[in-house]
């Protein structure tokens, strides 16, 4: 597979998934770095954590990081809204950025992954599974 970046070949085990493109790993760090998205560092971090985890990062979540991350799985894909909706089922309270911060947690343990459709006011964000 080939970088959509810098289009150096990279193995499989090395690609890095973000918002629909392959990145080899200076790219991936690069493009992550970028203002507005999660810093190198926290993803480090979170890679640590998941290491020392073993192989499902799953098991260390909380309750509700795990019904999110569970519902992500069901669906494959879900839009963001249909998300905060099914978590408000079971969470009143909850709010837009509590559910930002899940999915920012899922996405440094590679659990899942955002993208996004359309532009100007149709954008919709979607929350897709990570593998
Ligand atoms: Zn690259």
């Amino acid at each position: 597979m080939r970088c959509d970046k810098c289009q150096v070949e990279i193995p499989d085990d090395e690609v890095y998934l973000h918002a629909g493109s392959n990145y080899c790993e200076d790219c991936y760090i690069v493009v992550m770095s970028r203002p507005k998205t999660c810093d190198v560092g926290a993803v480090s971090a979170a890679r640590a954590s998941k290491a020392l985890l073993g192989q499902s990062g799953e098991e260390g979540l909380t309750p509700m990081q795990k019904k999110f991350y569970d519902y992500v799985k069901e669906k494959g894909s879900v839009t963001q809204e249909e998300l905060i909706s099914y978590m408000k089922a079971s969470y009143p309270n909850m709010t837009i950025e509590e559910g930002d911060g899940i999915f920012a947690t899922l996405r440094h343990l590679e659990l899942v992954k955002g993208h996004r459709e359309g532009i100007g006011e149709g954008v919709k964000v979607y929350v897709d599974i990570w593998s």
